[in-house]
């Protein structure tokens, strides 16, 4: 049962093949014996799990139930849900139990999907490996001695080891994208403003977006169709009209344009991931799509842009952190300062502190021309690179990562080699525009995905053309070994 991609459980609830409940059961019990090896949940939701699959039971034997209903799913634990501990992988939010529900949490939940728990990831999705988290490092199922990606290493994860069909995930520079390079998945990170971040707690604001790690284009389309939505309770999400993603899967990509940037074929590129990167492109070509060099100038200056933009924004966003409203509060506090102090002190890990110094100091009065304000206009030439791309390609092509999943440890003294790890997906998050990674291949037994960017909300177009590829590889249905 738990290889069945979520298409496949949809099909098979409606013709009785086995009930929610029974399904629901099945991956719990996974996750009871095979979890302890991944660490890829922080909380398992059993009960309500099964409460969930019981009343989306009663549902699809009314019939006209709506598509999720019953098929269980994951949370990533950043993804406020009312009842259930959100801890953002944190010390601080170790003892939050919000009284409300993100609002991608309540779509799901409108639809009656079973909620299995909440997923692992690094402390605030800051990190590209998973071994930030406060609640220990993510497995990598492909290769346990290797880092699963993050920040949403425990949706990746849980995926790949079919702990669950499906999960929810965020990106604010690569982090539903590299998991899924690293873990053989497909995930997609929508355009800033088609899902909304309210009770998504927040990273770097005008940076962060929900999306989903599936293990194929076709789930992932079925997944987002429900998360998309507009949200009056979220100021920066668009009132853009929703589209069916799964209506245009099957259409012909002939004739479609997609670049290729020089840039992202450059020094610092893996061999056996750019070897495999460009067997996927002539796959492409197979299809009927022109391909096309092109150029984006400014591709160099997006790590060090987004490096002081998205520390500065996490130095504002985290001051709420404070142990007097909620989350951690130091023992017997001298005086408000030392409240402070201690209780931000005591509760956050090193990488979260790095940044708040950090941010704080690119956003202080000395500095903020030199470098806030210069980091800003360096993004809207990043941006301007792609608008001027999309004016000749429909679609851009590249690597996810520079190369497969690494071992634990082997970058966590060097913050910057860490920081490279998202060279090719951070671009796209300062210019807000929708992108996604499938696998394309194995190196060393280890996943390598390719990274497909689009235009503007054209998230339909995104999937249409991983699904045309996924229609004539196999790619998407390995399975890391005894799995
Ligand atoms: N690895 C990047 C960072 O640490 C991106 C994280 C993310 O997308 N949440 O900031």
């Amino acid at each position: 049962m738990h290889n069945l991609t979520i298409a496949e459980i949809i099909a098979k609830l409606r013709a009785k093949e086995f009930s929610s409940t029974e399904i629901t059961q099945h991956f719990l019990k996974r996750i009871e014996t095979l979890d302890p090896q991944y660490n890829s949940f922080i909380t398992v939701t059993k009960e309500q799990a099964l409460a969930q699959a019981k009343a989306a039971d009663k549902r699809l034997v009314k019939g006209n139930a709506p598509a999720l209903c019953g098929v269980p799913i994951a949370h990533k634990d950043i993804f406020c849900t009312n009842g259930v501990k959100t801890s953002c992988g944190s010390k601080m939010l170790d003892n939050f139990i919000p009284p409300y529900d993100a609002t991608v949490v309540e779509n799901y939940a409108k639809q009656h999907a079973v909620i299995l728990g909440k997923t692992n990831m690094d402390e605030f999705a800051m990190g590209s490996s998973n071994e930030t988290s406060y609640y220990g490092p993510v497995k990598n199922p492909w290769a346990v001695d290797c880092v699963p990606g993050g920040s949403s290493g425990g949706s990746a994860a849980c995926v790949a080891a079919r702990l669950a069909p499906g999960a929810t995930a965020t990106d604010t520079g690569g982090s539903i994208r590299q998991p899924a390079s690293l873990c053989g998945l497909t995930g997609i990170k929508p355009t800033y403003g088609r899902v909304s971040r309210w009770g998504m707690i927040a990273f770097a604001s005008s940076l962060d977006q929900g999306g989903v790690l599936t293990r194929t284009a076709e789930d992932a389309a079925i997944m987002l169709n429900v998360m998309a939505s507009f949200d009056d309770k979220d100021s920066t999400c668009v009132d853009h009209e929703l589209s069916d993603y799964t209506a245009t899967l099957q259409d012909s990509i002939a004739g479609m344009t997609i670049g290729i940037p020089d840039e992202y074929f450059s020094e610092g590129l893996d061999p056996r991931t750019q070897e495999l990167v460009e067997q996927a492109i002539k796959q492409y070509e197979k299809l009927g799509a022109a391909t096309k060099r092109i150029s984006l100038p400014h591709s160099h200056l997006a790590v060090p842009a987004y490096y002081v933009i998205a520390p500065a924004e996490c130095s504002a966003n985290l001051s709420r952190f404070d142990g007097v409203r909620y989350g951690y509060r130091c023992e017997d506090p001298k005086d408000l300062e030392d409240l402070y102090t201690r209780s931000r002190g005591e509760a956050f890990g090193d990488e979260v502190k790095r940044r708040i110094l950090v941010g704080a100091y690119a956003l202080s009065a000395g500095y903020y021309d030199a470098y806030y304000s210069k980091a800003q206009k360096v993004r809207r030439l990043i941006k301007q690179d792609f608008v001027n791309a999309f004016n000749e390609v429909d679609l851009i092509i590249g690597p996810t990562c520079p190369s497969p999943a690494f071992k634990f440890g082997a970058k966590g003294d060097d913050p910057v080699a860490m920081y490279l790890e998202d060279i090719y997906t951070i671009a796209t998050n300062l210019a807000g525009l929708p992108a996604l990674s499938i696998p394309c291949g194995l190196a060393d037994g280890k996943p390598v995905g390719l990274q497909l960017i689009g235009n503007y909300f054209q998230e339909g177009r995104l999937l249409n053309a991983a699904h045309q590829f996924q229609t004539e590889t196999d790619f998407h249905t390995l399975s890391p070994e005894g799995i």
